[in-house]
């Protein structure tokens, strides 16, 4: 069959042929090895296995991969190109939707995006839509470094962003592109969100993030780091500085909390308390945070989200000799990524089901020994369209825990909406923004990420964050 489109010169496709084609099984370090230490858990493709694995893709028309990637990627182009040996201009492809291919290629939820709508999926294994993104974006830093765009003539424009996370990190980019001058604004000593202070290393190496942020430094992105907008600077301050817009790309960082009888007994860890203490540099760290996390042999870890996974992986690879996962619900309910679960089952992780913790029992010296814990029963639907956990009457039980993490899920920092007259929010203090521009209800104010749509993935934050960009942008030429 003869195609046409996408970029692509007429070529002709035989998707017979491509679907006998195997499939390049994704390079990964055994269990039993990389429990021992912090580096990356999935490898590269050779270059000979990515042509392999590109020329599986049948380059059908509908794209559905297209569609379901929340930046739109040119998957298809950028599968003809690889197939082709064309890694670089793969590599462009991306970079064209995307200011994080080597990072998205790594860390998206492929199964339920890209690779979730591959056809090939249908009857065997979709292409290895990630590990293509990954391979090609790596290569191409390996060999030109990240290479800097073309940056529009300057606007005479100022710009702050509050928050360095992959939505503030993709304004500040795009406006820059555009001949803006921006100022990013981050409370951590680092920028990067959650990309270095949360997704730990063994998915996300650091580097790849303090690469990127270098290379909006060369672009000419400002930071001022331990600076919380809010605490002393405001939004308003900013204004009269002589900002000329603002972006809020704060993120939910703030856990919630657990209420149950001894909770703030020693041992007891928030998730970003752990995580970020177990898995960031400390010299990346506040004075106040740098004192290594203690884990103990037997370790709980409540939630069933990529957060409670990324806390169980974090505790075996510390040295822990039983890591348990204390879920309320059955694993169909569980809202983080399947291959995350089946890579933590590997690692020696148990998972209990239909458990709910109700109080936590120290010891004399105040450290948590054991875990209250009753059995539930799924009900009836509830506002997220799940069942709802039922606690089980007289289902009580006793677990021996000596370290104890809540992954209980993540509320925005009320501080900006706090500080900042005529900023509307809703439920939970989420930012109401319009969902296409990010606009809010104070002119010249913008949001997008997780503080507005609630915990969600990086790919989202940096797609609003490339939409309220552009929205920016239009903005900022209205103005006299
Ligand atoms: C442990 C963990 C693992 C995850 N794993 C994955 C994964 O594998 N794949 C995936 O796609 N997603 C994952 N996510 C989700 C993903 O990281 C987030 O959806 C994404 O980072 C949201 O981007 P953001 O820019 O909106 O916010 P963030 O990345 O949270 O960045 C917000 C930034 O704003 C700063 N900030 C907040 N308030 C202020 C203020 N007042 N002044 C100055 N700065 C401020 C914060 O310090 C932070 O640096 C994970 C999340 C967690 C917690």
């Amino acid at each position: 069959m003869r195609e046409k489109g996408r970029g692509m010169e007429t070529l002709t496709v035989d998707r017979k042929a491509k679907m006998k084609l195997p499939h390049q099984p994704v390079p990964i370090r055994p269990a039993a090895e990389r429990i021992r230490d912090f580096e990356e858990v999935v490898l590269s493709y050779t270059a000979e296995q990515a042509i392999a694995e590109a020329n599986r893709c049948i380059l059908c028309p509908e794209a559905k991969c297209r569609e379901a990637c929340p930046l739109h990627n040119d998957i298809p182009g950028a599968m003809w190109l690889i197939s082709q040996g064309d890694f670089i201009g793969a590599a462009n492809k991306y970079r064209e939707t995307s200011i994080f291919p080597e990072i998205c290629g790594r860390v998206c939820p492929q199964e339920r995006l890209c690779e979730g709508a591959c056809v090939l999926g249908k009857r065997g294994e979709p292409v290895a839509l990630g590990a293509l993104e990954r391979f090609v974006a790596d290569y191409q830093r390996q060999t030109q470094g990240l290479p800097l765009p073309p940056v529009a003539p300057a606007t005479g424009n100022l710009v702050a962003v509050v928050g360095s996370g992959p939505a503030g990190l993709a304004v500040a980019e795009e406006l820059t592109k555009r001949g803006h001058e921006v100022v990013v604004y981050e409370a951590w000593p680092e920028p990067g969100g959650l990309l270095l202070y949360g997704i730990p290393s063994f998915k996300l190496p650091k580097r790849l993030v303090h690469e990127k942020i270098a290379y909006l430094k060369r672009l000419g992105v400002r930071f001022m780091t331990n600076t919380r907008i809010g605490q002393g600077l405001t939004v308003d301050d900013l204004f009269s500085a002589g900002f000329d817009a603002v972006f809020l790309g704060t993120g939910a960082n703030v856990d919630a909390k657990l209420k149950a009888p001894g909770v703030d007994l020693k041992g007891i860890y928030q998730a970003s308390d752990f995580l970020v203490r177990a898995n960031v540099d400390h010299s990346l760290l506040p004075e106040a945070m740098r004192r290594p996390v203690e884990v103990g042999g037997r370790v709980a870890v409540v939630g069933g989200g990529d957060t409670a996974m990324d806390c169980l992986r974090t505790a075996i690879r510390l040295g822990a000799k039983e890591v348990t996962c204390v879920y309320r619900r059955t694993e169909a309910e569980m809202p983080g990524c399947h291959k995350e679960r089946v890579r933590a089952i590997e690692e020696g992780v148990h998972f209990e089901y239909l458990v709910a913790p109700v109080r936590f029992i120290g010891d004399a010296a105040g450290h948590v020994r054991q875990m209250e814990c009753q059995r539930m029963q799924l009900g009836e639907p509830d506002k997220s369209g799940r069942p709802r956990p039922v606690p089980i009457e007289g289902s009580n039980f006793l677990m021996d825990v000596d370290t104890v993490i809540l992954a209980l899920g993540y509320w925005p920092d009320p501080l900006v909406s706090e500080t900042t007259p005529g900023l509307e929010v809703h439920d939970w203090g989420l930012i109401t923004a319009d969902a296409e521009t990010g606009a809010t209800s104070r002119p010249g104010v913008f949001a997008g990420g997780d503080n507005v749509t609630g915990p969600d993935l990086v790919s989202t934050a940096v797609a609003a964050g490339l939409r309220a960009a552009r929205a920016v942008d239009q903005y900022l030429k209205t103005l006299p």
